[in-house]
């Protein structure tokens, strides 16, 4: 005898007891502890119809049948209308569908980002070593946008910049070129 809610069923020798495991297999089945029955919860909230209230008013006991009546039961039209109604029909798959589709999304855009990251440093080391063959410093007196001696590494990373967006981009986004950065980098 199952004691969480008390469905049981004797067949001959044999005590047939409600395997809970049910519950986590179909979303929509609930069962009365008082009535010692199943009910179908889509179905006790909205009715059953076509004269089968089994699931919906007075409960469903017999065991023995019990895989093939919840077949039964859940391809039919007046449960699949109250299943929609409650919008429990494919809602869990849906939501897995969207959060793992959203999760891909996000991981996505983080290699990109880690790849173009990759990129500019790459382009940052080797402006970086030019400058120091040619042993210019790094930062001009005068940074600004409009400076006309902005420095040789910002001359040379513009002039990189033409023709490849990845490090426009960056050029564009990064305060530090701009001479508007809060903080002396070490560029
Ligand atoms: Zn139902």
């Amino acid at each position: 005898m199952d004691i969480a809610i008390g469905i049981s069923q004797t067949a001959g020798k044999n005590n047939r007891a409600f395997n809970l495991e049910w519950f986590a297999k179909k979303k929509w089945l609930t069962a009365s502890i008082q009535k010692k029955a199943l009910f179908c919860f889509p179905c006790l909230l909205f009715g059953g119809s076509g004269g089968d209230v089994t699931w919906s008013r007075t409960g469903y006991k017999d065991l023995k049948h019990l895989s093939e009546r919840i077949t039964k039961h859940e391809s039919s039209n007046s449960h699949l209308d109250n299943a929609v109604k409650l919008g429990l029909v494919g809602r869990v798959d849906v939501a897995v569908q969207i959060d793992s589709a959203y999760r891909r999304g996000i991981d996505e855009q983080h290699n990109r980002q880690v790849e173009e990251n990759g990129y500019v440093l790459g382009r940052i080391i080797t402006c970086i070593k030019l400058c120091g063959k040619c042993e210019t410093a790094l930062r001009g007196h005068d940074e600004s946008a409009d400076s006309l001696n902005p420095g040789i590494f910002r001359c040379i990373f513009e002039t990189m910049c033409e023709g490849d967006a990845r490090l426009q981009r960056h050029y564009d986004a990064q305060p530090v070129f701009k001479g508007t950065a809060p903080y002396r980098t070490n560029y």
